[in-house]
């Protein structure tokens, strides 16, 4: 229901029409794949992708006969599936403890409100979550995640702006094992300008973390903006040569038409899109699944 209601606009912008085009009993013509590879193109789904769609369902297609649009329909939709559907590392939630969580991504992309929800989340669900900010290059990055830390009633673990992050994660990860905490997740800065840096920082948290528990982070959430589009590319491009991305949080998707944006970054970096951004309240948080996705699309 949320991931349908969050894809309104990307519904009712070109994949309306995409929609419509496969719904009719018109003749499937050479007109009929450009211009769904030009809706996939406007729709942010990426030129190389939108290609391989368009190539791969009309192959399909010829091979079973197809005459009309609207038989091409569900091979278009499982073809969208497919898109969406990469593999990763996972880990059970329930049977790991501490479950461990790094969440990566730029300033301004909703990364403090999506860890809310997800504290949020994993406190619904019975577990104790404990929150680390080492973001520690802001001061207000600190002070917002502790208001969120106080909202949703997590402890969060801090130091003083300028402190070291890996001493912060150094210290969350005491105070995870002390408390025997479920859920540890550790906030990061989101500087790319000097991804050396970024690089260093991340592999210093990871490095404490995997001292205590012999693990790596269970996940390295990269979080992106839906709304920005082709930026959003790059930005998962340059994280991805900073960090083990394993999977990816798409925030502000009921901000945006061009959701097909999902499918770029997904091929892009090869990692699962495990949770979507649906609104800015605590509970817009929806757990991605691509079948629904597409179906919601496609509603
Ligand atoms: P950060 O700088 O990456 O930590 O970003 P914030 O968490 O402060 O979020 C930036 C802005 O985006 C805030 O105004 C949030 O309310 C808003 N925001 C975050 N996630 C979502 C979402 O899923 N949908 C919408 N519509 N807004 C969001």
């Amino acid at each position: 229901k949320k991931i349908e209601q969050s894809v309104q606009k990307t519904r009712s912008g070109f994949f309306g029409r995409i929609t419509a085009m496969f719904r009719s009993e018109d003749p499937i013509t050479n007109e009929l794949w450009d211009e769904l590879e030009e809706l996939l193109i406007a729709g942010d789904v990426g030129a190389e992708n939108a290609l391989k769609i368009v190539e791969r369902v009309r192959e399909k297609c010829e091979k079973k006969g197809f005459k009309f649009a609207s038989e091409a329909r569900s091979l278009l939709k499982s073809e969208l599936v497919n898109r969406l559907d990469v593999d990763t590392p996972q880990y059970s939630e329930r049977s790991t403890k501490p479950y461990v969580i790094l969440v990566v991504g730029v300033n301004g992309v909703g990364k403090t409100t999506l860890i809310a929800k997800l504290a949020n989340r994993y406190k619904a669900m019975g577990k104790n979550v404990i929150l680390a900010a080492a973001d520690t290059f802001r001061a207000a990055a600190i002070d917002q995640l502790q208001h969120w830390a106080d909202r949703v009633g997590v402890p969060m673990i801090s130091q003083q702006p300028g402190s070291d992050p890996g001493a912060v994660a150094y210290d969350a990860t005491q105070a995870t094992y002390n408390q025997q905490a479920d859920v540890l997740i550790i906030d990061t800065a989101g500087r790319l300008q000097s991804k050396h840096n970024l690089m260093k920082e991340l592999e210093k948290i990871s490095n404490v973390v995997k001292k205590r528990w012999q693990y790596a982070p269970h996940e390295v959430l990269l979080v992106l903006d839906a709304t920005t589009g082709q930026n959003g590319l790059i930005q998962a491009r340059a994280f991805t040569q900073a960090a083990q991305v394993t999977h990816l949080a798409l925030t502000k998707l009921d901000g945006t038409a061009k959701g097909g944006i999902a499918f770029a970054i997904v091929q892009e970096i090869e990692r699962p899109i495990k949770y979507i951004g649906t609104g800015e309240t605590i509970n817009d948080l929806a757990l991605f699944d691509g079948e629904s996705f597409v179906n919601a699309l496609f509603e």
